[in-house]
């Protein structure tokens, strides 16, 4: 993907109206934080539940996209959903999570 400045494209302060904004964060990271499976899977949906009604997620998402190196969940994405997106958009194919997007 494009090297881009993210600031430039998502509407600044958009972290305030975070849903998940002064909660523990370590649920974004349920394959990271020790946790065992079950708990993981626990971590993972509830951290999918605070992104699904989050007013900033497309903010969220967007900076997931263009920082690879952020491996919580973001956006109502994972990871490894972030990851394959980058390289369905590389090789051109139709997108998944960013299908709605303006080119
Ligand atoms: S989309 Fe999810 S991770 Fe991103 S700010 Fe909202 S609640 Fe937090």
């Amino acid at each position: 993907m494009a090297d881009i400045n993210i600031d430039e494209y998502v509407t600044p302060g958009w972290f305030e109206h975070a849903n998940c904004k002064g909660i523990d964060t370590e649920i974004f990271f349920p394959l990271f934080n020790g946790s065992s499976t079950m708990d993981s899977r626990m971590n993972k949906k509830r951290a999918l539940a605070y992104c699904a009604s989050c007013i900033v997620r497309e903010n969220c998402l967007f900076r997931g996209m263009y920082s690879p190196s952020d491996t919580g969940i973001m956006g109502g994405s994972t990871f490894v959903q972030r990851s394959r997106e980058r390289r369905l958009i590389r090789e051109g194919k139709p997108r998944e999570i960013t299908a709605h997007w303006k080119e």
